[in-house]
């Protein structure tokens, strides 16, 4: 919270700046995910990380997970670096780039057991940017908002041509507050077709 607020004077990492709301809006928000399903000992990525939400709380809370954060702004990794720095943590790293590229990269293609991602895109172009990245029996989670269901259903095609399962929706609410918070999760028991995810730009200027 303290390195945060402390870049945040130099550069646009959040408008979330008041220590109660931080804690609620981007600690537990984020943690969430641990509540729809098992992060021991996963390999996760965190597609568009921004200022490290939500991989940065997992890593504090379970840290025996392995982490990769993906941004396409350097500045906001070069913040991360210095958190994951400070805070001495082991097996977390930053990568720069597009989504569309890495998952089309063997290195990061279908190699994680978890792909979280967190107010990036609208739920047809996250998926095309996310379910690459899943591996055989892994799955995406994408964190939405109470009032996506048109959003997700709309994306109900593209999910199946990227050989995700059916959503699964969650309608959670941060602990102790009444802000509500929707996870959608997505299974993946077969590869994603090799011509997804597209070049970059074109999953968010032609939705599948
Ligand atoms: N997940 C963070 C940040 C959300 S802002 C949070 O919830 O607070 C969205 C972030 O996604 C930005 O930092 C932007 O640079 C990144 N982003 C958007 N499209 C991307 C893409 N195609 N590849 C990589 N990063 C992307």
């Amino acid at each position: 919270y303290e390195m945060l607020v402390k870049k945040n004077k130099v550069m646009n990492l959040t408008r979330i700046t008041d220590r109660e709301d931080f804690y609620v809006k981007h600690i537990l928000d984020s943690l969430l995910i641990a509540k729809v399903c098992d992060l021991r000992d996963k390999y996760i990525l965190d597609v568009g990380t921004g200022a490290g939400f939500p991989g940065i709380p997992v890593k504090i809370f379970f840290p025996d997970t392995r982490l990769l954060l993906l941004d396409s702004v350097n500045k906001k990794l070069l913040f991360i670096d210095e958190v994951i720095d400070g805070l001495g943590f082991d097996n977390i790293s930053t990568i720069h780039g597009r989504a569309e590229e890495f998952g089309q990269d063997k290195k990061y293609r279908e190699k994680f057991d978890l792909v979280v991602s967190r107010a990036v895109a609208d739920m047809s172009v996250l998926s095309e940017l996310c379910i690459p990245f899943v591996n055989i029996g892994g799955s995406f989670i994408a964190y939405k908002a109470i009032d996506s269901d048109a959003e997700i259903s709309s994306a109900g095609k593209a999910i199946k041509l990227l050989s995700g399962s059916d959503a699964v929706v969650y309608d959670l609410e941060i602990p102790g507050t009444d802000i509500p918070r929707r996870l959608v999760k997505i299974a993946k028991s077969s590869a994603s077709p090799n011509k997804y995810p597209r070049k970059p730009g074109i999953p968010a200027k032609n939705p599948m």
